[in-house]
Parts: C-alpha cells; sequence; structure tokens
C-alpha cells in the first residue's frame, strides 16, 4: 500500500474515491475545485491530451503539457481559456487550498504529441488519470511512465480479448503492396487529423516511401505544428494546391476518415479507399467505412497491452473508464485487483469527425 500518514490534523489518509467523483460535468477532484477533460466549460480543468473527447475550448484556467496547449491553441485559437498553464511532464503543482493542496503532476502517456498521464495526490492517497495511452513504440511522443499509485484510472477502448494490434509495419507493407499492385489508382487513406495522421506519414518513411504525400485540407494544420515540434514528415503536399488531379494516380492522399465517402474524394483519380484505425479488425466497421483496404492502425492499448499495464502499474484499486469496462473489470479483479466502472460519456477518439 502506498497509503502513508500524511501528518494534516484531520487524520491522515483519505482514499482518493472521497476527493474524487464523477458528476454530471465529467470527473471531479473536490479539493482542488478542478475537473479532468470536461466536457463543457468549467473554471479549472486539466486536460490529459488534445483529442477533442477530452479537449475542449473555453475553460477559464487550463493546466495541460505545453504540447497539449499547442494543440488546443491550433485547433480553438489563442483565446482557447481565460488562462493556461504549461507544465512539463514530472514537473509539479499544488492546487486549492495552500494549507491543504492536491498537488498536480504529468508523466507521458504514448499516446499522442503531449499526451498525459495526471497523478494527483492529497493526503497521502495517490490517483493516477492515464486518458489515454499505449504501449507501443510511437516516434512522435514519449513512451508511456508507469507510475505507482493508490488508485489507476484506464481507458478500455479495445478492452476485450479479441483485440490484439498488430506491428504498424505489417500494415504499412499492406499499404504499399497495394500501390505497386494498383499504381493507377489513388490511395485515399482515412486517418484522424491528431496523431494517427502524423504516425502513419511516419512509418511510411521509416518503410522507405519517400515520395510526396498529399493532404486534406483538414490534416494541414496539425502536420505543420508536429513539423515545428521537431517530427519531420518529409514532402507534404496539400491536394488543393495540385492542379491536374489525374496526376494523384499511384500517389497516398491522406484525408480525414469523413472525406471517404464524400464529394470531395470524387475529384481523384479511381480512388482506393483505405482506412488506419484500431476499429478496423472489426470486418462491419471496416464495410461502414467504405474501406477496400483496412489497417489495423492504433493509439490506444490492445487488450495484451491493458493487462501488462495493470500489472506494472500494480495499483490496488483500478477505475474503468471509456470503451468495453466488463470484461477488463472481470480480468482485473481475476489479477487481484478491486476494479470498478467509471462510468464517463464519451465519444471515442478515431470515430470523432476532423
Ligand atoms: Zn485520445
Ligand atoms: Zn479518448
Amino acid at each position: 500500500m502506498l497509503f502513508t500518514a500524511t501528518g494534516s490534523d484531520n487524520g491522515g489518509q483519505v482514499h482518493p474515491s472521497e476527493w474524487i467523483t464523477v458528476n454530471d460535468t465529467g470527473l471531479y477532484c473536490q479539493p482542488a475545485d478542478t475537473y479532468i477533460d470536461p466536457m463543457v466549460p468549467v473554471a479549472q480543468a486539466i486536460i490529459t491530451h488534445g483529442h477533442a473527447d477530452h479537449a475542449r475550448a473555453g475553460h477559464q484556467r487550463v493546466y495541460a503539457t505545453p504540447t497539449t496547449i499547442r494543440i488546443m491553441t491550433t485547433r480553438y485559437g489563442d483565446d482557447m481559456a481565460e488562462q493556461h498553464y504549461p507544465l512539463t511532464y514530472r514537473e509539479s503543482v499544488s492546487l486549492g487550498d495552500p494549507d491543504d493542496p492536491v498537488k498536480l503532476t504529468f508523466y507521458p502517456a504514448g499516446h499522442i504529441a503531449g499526451s498525459a498521464q495526471a497523478l494527483l495526490e492529497y493526503r497521502g492517497g495517490r490517483i493516477v488519470i492515464s486518458g489515454d495511452y499505449k504501449r507501443r513504440p510511437d516516434p512522435t511522443c514519449e513512451p508511456f511512465e508507469v507510475v505507482p499509485c493508490d488508485v489507476f484510472i484506464t481507458e478500455a477502448t479495445f478492452g476485450l480479448p479479441v483485440f490484439r494490434h498488430p506491428p504498424i509495419e505489417r500494415e504499412i507493407q499492406k499499404l504499399l503492396h497495394s500501390l505497386s499492385v494498383f499504381p493507377q489508382r489513388c490511395h485515399l487513406v482515412g486517418t484522424y487529423a491528431l496523431g494517427k495522421c502524423q504516425r502513419v506519414i511516419l512509418a511510411l518513411r521509416d518503410a522507405g516511401y519517400h515520395k510526396p504525400v498529399y493532404l486534406h485540407g483538414a490534416l494541414l494544420k496539425l502536420c505543420e505544428l508536429y513539423q515545428t515540434l521537431g517530427v519531420s514528415l518529409g514532402t507534404l503536399i496539400p491536394v488543393s494546391e495540385v492542379e491536374d488531379k489525374q496526376s494523384l494516380a499511384g500517389e497516398v492522399v491522406l484525408a480525414p476518415p469523413s472525406a471517404l465517402a464524400d464529394r470531395w474524394s470524387r475529384a481523384l483519380p479511381d480512388p482506393r479507399t483505405v482506412m488506419a484505425s484500431g476499429w478496423m479488425q472489426i470486418r462491419a466497421r471496416a464495410r461502414q467505412r467504405q474501406a477496400e483496404l483496412p489497417l489495423i492502425i492504433s493509439d490506444h492499448c490492445d487488450w495484451p497491452e491493458l493487462l501488462q499495464t495493470l500489472r506494472e502499474v500494480d495499483a490496488p484499486e483500478v477505475w474503468v473508464t471509456h470503451g468495453r469496462e466488463d470484461a477488463l473489470i472481470y480480468q482485473a479483479s481475476q489479477m487481484g485487483y478491486q476494479a470498478k466502472a467509471l462510468s464517463l460519456l464519451r465519444f471515442d477518439d478515431e470515430d470523432e469527425p476532423a
């Protein structure tokens, strides 16, 4: 157990369930009067990462990593919050009553650039809110860091034993193979604008693909931001700047998933629709996306990664949110942990319109 005597006047240890609760607005830390990833504007918010199902505009005060703040201002404008406080990984800040503070520290989550787990410490109790995370190597962000705690809040987007994400290299080879088999078809790849898009481009580069990659307008700003953050994506050309769209035969065009089936794609020469998402393991989802070539590429943990993480973090208590809770709760209790569902309604990253 990590509970230690705290020396506070009213008796020390307080279990996190007494100061972290869920209400209509979201996950709430009462002694800090702060919400974590709230969906509506609040006075004070901790934001784990820039995906729109976690980061919204309009809060008064925002605590986030410097990169998450840049992502938010890129998406929502410089006035996305009245005040924002950048906090780098492993640096701490005190929130709430200075005589009885809650300490906030961010640690890398390995999900997308800037993504963080938030460690909250109060009166000797430690809770880690992991936001979204994964354990696979991702050149666009620092790897997930194991942080000891009393309560670990985990996502369960792919929280079923059937979910096993193949290596990204293997999925990218499918795309390259398709380019060689269909050299006259434009390969239109649906990718989520933040994180997935840049990871797919980097994986193409790693596989030796050095031709320009063409981008739908909705992906430009965030790719530019990643380049400014030092992630070199190679030559990127906006599709809007290509006068003769027929010249895109045999080229790779990236677009938000919603663009795969809409009018925009009709200008492209004989597009072969490709979709990069963790959900592509489910055939019905691939059909629904009208993906001729589904690529299983995810920024979330698959089932083995979730279990590996529970084992490594080894928190006595696990709260499960954001997905398929039941299977993971059962599995966690089999592993000897106390587990419960934390009902937070969310969209899921990978289905979100860009
Ligand atoms: Zn996310
Ligand atoms: Zn999410």
